[in-house]
């Protein structure tokens, strides 16, 4: 059996109950780089822990082989846990792992995991819907795959929806922006970049898209980070609240650091 299982984004807090349930029953826990090191803690000490991370453009294994790895392992008859930031479905491979586990009679189940599209935001204060300013949100990549020639339908998105959320954008900002105002979106629209959200070392910048490019690489911030578009950006102003984490100790210890709004 293989569990494609949802970490989070990063807090130790953000792991779901059925994702610790499925790791305490681990053989095998196949893991990537956004997990939190101590999620792993809930596997039992003899379970074996394979590293098989993901930071960025640098991949550690070939995604294919990744796949075959689990099918190996549970042909075993080992129950193997395939953990994953955030939530496997969104922009997680957890689709083509499962068919890969599909086609060779590997059954499988989906535990979902809190993606960071949605919590990152909240962390930093930005719910990414809000009654009369959001109705509607998008979660696009703003990496392009080298290996396809498919693209993001920048002429639709740039004003389809209210708020828009970009994954594994950083990189690419000075373009994805510059589409977004090309086809439509006001430079002037409200913006932040969050990297490492949830973390004690989450750190928050307020822009606007024509600025962000610019803001980014004077901040010197690198991935991993969310790039978010809309006019509930600016509702961080009034619910900004993981900031001052010092006040608000929720899980066990935590390392405290004052964050500097930019
Ligand atoms: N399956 C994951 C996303 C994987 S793609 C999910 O549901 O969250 C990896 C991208 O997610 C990163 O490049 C970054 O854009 C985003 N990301 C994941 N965790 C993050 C975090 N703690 N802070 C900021 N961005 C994060």
């Amino acid at each position: 059996m293989v569990y494609l299982v949802g970490a989070g984004p990063g807090d130790y807090g953000l792991v779901t109950l059925k994702a610790v349930e499925c790791l305490k029953k681990a053989d095998v826990v196949v893991y990537d780089h956004l997990a939190d090191p101590r999620i792993l803690g809930w596997a039992p000490a003899s379970a074996e822990r394979i590293y098989v991370g993901k930071i960025s453009a640098n991949h550690t294994m070939k995604q294919g082989d990744i796949s075959e790895l689990l099918a190996a392992k549970a042909k075993e008859g080992k129950t193997v846990v395939r953990l994953k930031g955030g939530d496997p479905f969104v922009f997680g491979r957890g689709g083509e792992e499962g068919l890969v586990l599909r086609e060779q009679n590997v059954p499988f189940e989906i535990v979902p995991g809190v993606t960071s599209a949605i919590s990152v935001p909240a962390y930093a204060g930005i719910p990414v819907t809000h009654r009369a300013i959001a109705r509607s949100f998008a979660v696009v990549t703003g990496h392009k795959d080298p290996t396809t020639d498919g693209d993001v339908n920048w002429e639709k998105l740039a004003t389809a929806t209210d708020t828009i959320v970009f994954l594994m954008g950083i990189a690419n900002l000075p373009a994805i922006t510059a589409n977004l105002v090309k086809y439509g979106r006001p430079a002037d629209t409200p913006a932040a970049v969050i990297r490492w959200g949830t973390k004690p070392e989450q750190r928050v910048l307020t822009t606007t898209v024509g600025t962000a490019a610019a803001d980014v690489e004077k901040a010197g911030l690198k991935p991993p980070a969310i790039f978010i578009v809309g006019e509930v950006v600016k509702l961080r102003d009034q619910l900004a609240w993981f900031d001052n984490l010092a006040q608000r100790p929720l899980f066990g210890k935590r390392v405290l650091v004052t964050r500097a709004r930019a």
